[in-house]
């Protein structure tokens, strides 16, 4: 099993990324256990969501809000802002982005699952301002796109392709394809994120092209979906 995640957020003692699919699928608790334990940590701790494809956002910054989520059923977002050490939170993907905004003192980390109807929505533009509020004016805030679907599979038709800036689309043959890490992109830039701060995984991880590695949903039709976690180490 690889985990596809950036050695900027190791270095601040927090252990995320994104399973290849041989950490099993997310949508099954019993693999989400098995693989929370080998990574040596307390499935208890992981907290979940109902992923609506929205815009919503999950505060978890103090002990409060770390153990009423954890008493409550997995509610309706698709976005964490974590601040609590000893509390981990979960996405699930299968073509859409986990994206992860952080500040670089790494006191609050975000994450979010970013398909196209959340990025149309301005999920990460939201998610870059929120940890902005929170760690103040001044933080530099970093961030990794994960494994997703890219621009060479992600074919869409007009309808969706008009929700989109025109430098996130591509024309080839007749045919139209997004770009959304062009896109998530954009909209980080736009929240002062740097260019050269915002990492992305590359061609070759495309979870459309690359069966080897990913679930994709596009591919394979199916529910199975890629584990994107954050924990915050104690
Ligand atoms: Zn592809």
């Amino acid at each position: 099993m690889i985990i596809f995640s950036d050695e900027r957020l190791a270095a601040l003692g927090a252990v995320c990324g994104t399973a290849s699919r041989h950490g099993g699928s997310g949508r099954n608790i019993k693999n989400l256990k098995r693989f929370f334990d080998i990574l040596n940590i307390d499935f208890s701790n992981m907290l979940r969501l109902k992923q609506t494809h929205g815009e919503k956002i999950i505060d978890i910054l103090a002990e409060k809000d770390f153990l009423s989520y954890k008493k409550s059923k997995p509610q309706e977002a698709d976005a964490w802002l974590l601040g609590k050490d000893g509390a981990g939170v979960i996405i699930l993907t299968a073509d859409c982005a986990p994206l992860y905004v952080w500040d670089n003192g790494g006191k609050f980390i975000g994450l979010a699952h970013c398909g196209w109807r959340g990025v149309v929505s301005g999920l990460p533009s939201k998610l870059a301002k929120r940890i902005k509020e929170k760690a103040g004016n001044n933080a530099k805030l970093c961030a990794y796109i994960g494994p997703h679907i890219n621009s060479c599979c992600f074919e869409v038709k007009n309808d969706v392709a008009s929700m989109f800036g025109q430098e996130s689309i591509i024309k080839r043959d007749g045919r139209i394809f997004v770009d959304l890490t062009k896109e998530i992109t954009c909209q980080l830039i736009s929240n002062g994120v740097g260019l050269g701060d915002i990492k992305s995984e590359c061609k070759c991880r495309c979870t459309c092209c690359d069966a080897e590695n990913f679930f994709s949903y596009r591919r394979d039709g199916t529910k199975n979906a890629l584990i994107s976690f954050a924990y915050k180490a104690v």
